[in-house]
C-alpha cells in the first residue's frame, strides 16, 4: 500500500528518528530536505555552497530550492510511499507539495504533528550526535554512544555532530519554526488531515502512536 505522510514538528521533535523506523518497517522512502541540503554541501556543489551560510545561521533556505529537491525525488517514485521530514516548512511549500502530489495522481494520507516542549528540544539538540554510517541518533544523556565506541545499529565507529546543533542556531531555528512552519498546523487541520502525537515519549511509544494514526 502506498502511504504518503508529513512528519511536522520543531527541530529535535524526533521526525528523523521516526522516519527511519517507518523506512525500516514499511518500506517507505524518507525525504528529508535537511539531509538533501547537507549532502549538497558535502558534495561541494554550487547550490550546497549557496545554502551553507543560511543553514549554519539556522534560517530557512528559499522555497524554490527545497521544492526543486522534492520534485526531483518524487519523480523517482516509491512503492511504499513517501515520508516528508522537514518539508514543507512554509505555506508556499505546502501548496507546492499539494500541487506536485495532485500532478502525480497521489495524495497525502496524514500529517502527523509531533508535539514536544521547547526545553526538551534544547536538551535533545545540544546533546545530539549521529552515526556517520547509518544515521542512528544518540544523545549524550539519554542514549550515549556505546562504551566500545561502536554504533549499536551498524557497528560504525564515526560519529558526527551537526554544525547547526548549537544553542544560538537552535534559537534561530525555533524562531523560524514558530514564525513560518507552525502555521502549517492550522493549514492541515483545516484540510482535515492533521493528527497529533506526543513526541516526548520513548521512541517505541511515539512509534506506536504514529502506527495508530496510519492504521
Ligand atoms: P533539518 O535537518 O530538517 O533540521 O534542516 C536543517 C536546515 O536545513 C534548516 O535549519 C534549514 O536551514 C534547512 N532546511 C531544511 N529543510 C528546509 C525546508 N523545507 N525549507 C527551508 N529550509 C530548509
Amino acid at each position: 500500500m502506498t502511504t504518503n505522510i508529513i512528519l511536522l514538528g520543531p527541530p529535535g521533535a524526533g521526525k528523523g528518528t521516526q522516519a527511519r523506523k517507518l523506512v525500516e518497517e514499511r518500506g517507505m522512502v524518507q525525504l528529508s530536505t535537511g539531509d538533501m541540503l547537507r549532502d549538497a554541501q558535502a558534495s561541494g556543489s554550487a547550490m550546497g555552497k549557496k545554502v551553507a551560510e543560511v543553514m549554519a545561521a539556522g534560517q530557512l533556505v528559499t522555497d524554490d530550492i527545497v521544492i526543486g529537491l522534492i520534485r526531483e525525488k518524487l519523480e523517482q517514485g516509491s512503492e511504499g510511499g513517501f515520508i516528508f521530514d522537514g518539508f514543507p516548512r512554509t505555506l508556499p511549500q505546502a501548496d507546492a507539495l499539494g500541487e506536485l502530489l495532485d500532478g502525480m495522481g497521489a495524495k497525502l494520507d496524514a500529517v502527523i504533528e509531533m508535539q514536544v516542549d521547547d526545553e526538551a528540544l534544547v536538551q535533545r539538540i545540544t546533546a545530539r550526535s549521529t552515526c556517520g554510517d547509518c544515521g542512528e541518533v544518540y544523545n549524550d544523556i539519554t542514549k550515549p554512544i556505546p562504551a566500545d565506541g561502536k554504533c549499536s545499529n551498524c557497528g560504525g565507529t564515526e560519529f558526527k555532530r551537526r554544525a547547526d546543533d548549537n544553542e544560538d542556531s537552535l534559537r534561530q531555528r525555533l524562531m523560524e519554526y514558530y514564525k513560518k512552519t507552525s502555521p502549517l498546523i492550522g493549514y492541515y487541520y483545516a484540510k482535515g488531515q492533521l493528527s497529533s502525537v506526543n513526541g516526548l515519549g520513548e521512541i517505541d511509544a511515539v512509534k506506536a502512536e504514529i502506527a495508530a494514526v496510519l492504521g
